[in-house]
């Protein structure tokens, strides 16, 4: 049986989570739940999972789900005490990190401190902090599964093989809803639009992310610190189809694939069970069904924020959380309508320019780039500090 924490269950990846958790009752039990707005989920999911502990954002949030709640009620908490004391609970076994942003470090961090197991979709922790938490992940000899269906495919990719044979990691990437949209277009391209990706339904950050390409380049710098594998040896391909999830190519010229329907369940229960697997609910691939998977190299003129991820990763120290905590603004006010789609990249890329980059010898230091990055990015986008 393993004991589970979800922070973010009320997200895209949480509820997948759930999903797979409900069809197996002998083998997870949910220990703890955390979630940000959304109480009415967060009460149905008290119902059927019946948690220890939950804990949401305010203080006035937890009053309301407490009001909201008959019969025996969980240990409700708030606020980054509460995410700590669910992703720390004595009983968890394994914590699935699914908050979206830089929100998710602290949390996903303190569960490796307290020797939790982790199944990792939160790639801003790695994005901003790889560092420190594979350090962590090695101290602490806790296993950290990656969610993220690209690292996810790597991983399986890599199984029974010798990372020092391997020559390349490809991630694939979908090209998103803009793949063929020219520059012209994408200035007018509004929230909608961006929010109307044609293979995976997610929230709404990473929706945009996967628009502008940032998501990719988030997932180059998840995947140098996750396979320890230099950027350079990381390259992107676009294809559309989403079937292939990724590659690992070896120094005799072998790739290695692993290829599915394209559904968050597929990765999420990889992670919860490995290794082991257990059918998720992902609908199998028929491959004669498809008419053909195709390969191409991204666009860095029209995606420009690929390129920015790889130059943050270039110089390192904290220039990714900076890039990390930049995007997430830039992110919201595009969500805002408060800028246009183009003005997300350009924002980062200015943020980025005025930033020298210093080492982060803590998760303190890391949280303070992410606030200095937050601070310059609402500076450079003249947008409400
Ligand atoms: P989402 O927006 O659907 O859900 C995010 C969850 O985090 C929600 O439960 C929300 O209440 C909570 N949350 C948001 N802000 C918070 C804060 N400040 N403090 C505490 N909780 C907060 O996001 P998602 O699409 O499920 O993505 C979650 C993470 O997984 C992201 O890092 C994303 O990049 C990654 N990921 C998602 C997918 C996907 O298919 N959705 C795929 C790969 C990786
Ligand atoms: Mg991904």
């Amino acid at each position: 049986m393993k004991n589970l924490t979800i922070l973010g269950s009320t997200g895209s990846i949480g509820v997948s989570t759930l999903d797979v958790v409900k069809a197996y009752p002998d083998m997870f039990r949910v220990v703890a739940l955390t979630a940000g707005n959304n109480l009415e989920l967060l009460k149905t999911q008290i119902e059927t999972f019946r948690p220890n502990l939950v804990s949401v954002l305010t203080a006035e949030k937890a009053q309301a789900l407490s009001r909201s709640l008959t019969g025996k009620k969980p240990e409700i908490m708030h606020g980054v005490e509460g995410m700590i004391a669910a992703a720390t609970a004595s009983e968890t076994t394994m914590v699935v990190a699914a908050i979206v942003g830089a929100a998710g470090l602290v949390p996903t961090t303190a569960a490796i401190m307290a020797g939790k197991d982790v199944a990792l979709a939160n790639k801003e922790t790695l994005v901003t902090a790889g560092h420190l938490v594979m350090q962590m992940v090695r101290e602490k000899k806790v296993k950290l599964y990656p969610v993220d269906s690209e690292h996810c495919a790597v991983f399986q990719s890599m199984a029974g093989h010798r990372s020092q044979d391997i020559s390349r990691v490809i991630l694939t990437a979908s090209g998103g809803p803009f793949l063929n949209w020219g520059r012209e277009k994408l200035q007018a391209a509004t929230v909608a639009d961006a929010l109307n990706h044609p293979n995976w339904s997610m929230g709404r950050k990473i929706t945009v992310d996967s628009a502008t390409m940032m998501n990719k380049g988030l997932e180059v710098i998840e995947a140098r610190w996750l396979f320890d594998i230099p950027v350079q040896r990381i390259g992107v391909n676009i294809h559309p189809q989403s079937i292939i999830h990724s590659m690992v190519e070896y120094v005799d010229g072998s790739v290695m694939a692993q290829l599915g329907t394209p559904d968050m369940k597929g990765p999420i229960a990889y992670a919860l069970t490995y290794p082991g697997r257990v059918p998720s609910g992902v609908k199998a691939l028929d491959l004669t069904a498809l008419s053909g998977l195709t390969f191409f190299k991204p666009d860095t003129d029209r995606f420009p924020a690929l390129q920015l991820a790889y130059r943050a990763a270039d110089a390192g120290e904290s220039m990714p959380a900076v890039m990390n905590a930049a995007n997430e603004i830039a992110v919201e006010a595009f969500l805002g309508g408060r800028i246009g789609f183009m003005a997300i990249a350009e924002a980062i890329e200015k943020v980025m320019d005025l930033h020298e980059p210093h080492t982060l010898a803590s998760i303190e230091e890391v949280l303070e780039a992410d606030r200095w990055g937050r601070r310059t990015a609402k500076e450079v986008l003249g947008v409400g500090c």
